[in-house]
C-alpha cells in the first residue's frame, strides 16, 4: 500500500467546486465516529489513527477552504472558531499532559485531502521535530 508521503504526491488541490471526501462526511452522506459538532464545524476520529486520540477537525461548508496556503481575511472567524473547537475537544479527549494540533499544508507536507482539516494528535509522548 501507498506510504503517506506517496499518497499526497499523487493528490493535487480540487477545483473549487469539485467534492472530497470530507465534504461527503459533512453532508453525513458516509459515516464517521464524530466526538464534536456544531453549526460550523465537525470532528471525527481518524480512520488511520497515528496515536491513541487522532481527531480530525474541519469546517462543515469548505468553501474555498482547501488548505491553510488558501486562506483569506473573511476566514478569520471559522479558524478562531476551529482553534477553540480544537481546545474544547482536547479537554474533552483529557489530553491536558500535552498534544498536537497539526496542519499539513501543500504536497511536500503530506495533504491529501484538500478539505482544511486539523488534526488534534495525543495520548502518547510525542516526539519532535516530525518527520
Ligand atoms: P495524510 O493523508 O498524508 O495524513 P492529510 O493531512 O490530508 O494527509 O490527512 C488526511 C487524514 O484523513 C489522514 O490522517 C487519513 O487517515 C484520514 N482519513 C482518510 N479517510 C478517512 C475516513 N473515511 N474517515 C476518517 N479519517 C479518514
Amino acid at each position: 500500500s501507498l506510504s503517506e508521503v506517496d499518497r499526497a504526491k499523487i493528490a493535487r488541490p480540487p477545483a473549487e467546486n469539485e467534492d472530497t471526501l470530507f465534504g461527503k462526511i459533512a453532508r453525513k452522506e458516509i459515516p464517521a465516529n464524530i466526538v464534536y459538532e456544531d453549526d460550523k464545524v465537525l470532528a471525527f476520529r481518524d480512520i488511520s489513527p497515528a496515536a491513541p486520540t487522532h481527531i480530525l477537525l474541519i469546517p462543515k461548508v469548505r468553501d474555498s477552504l482547501t488548505r491553510l496556503n488558501q486562506i483569506q481575511e473573511k476566514h478569520k472567524d471559522i479558524l478562531g472558531h476551529m482553534m477553540w473547537a480544537a481546545a474544547e475537544i482536547a479537554r474533552n479527549e483529557k489530553l491536558e499532559e500535552g498534544w498536537r494540533l497539526v496542519i499539513n499544508d501543500g504536497p511536500l507536507a503530506c495533504q491529501s485531502i484538500y478539505h482544511l482539516h486539523f488534526h488534534i494528535i495525543g495520548g502518547r509522548q510525542l516526539g519532535w521535530p516530525p518527520g
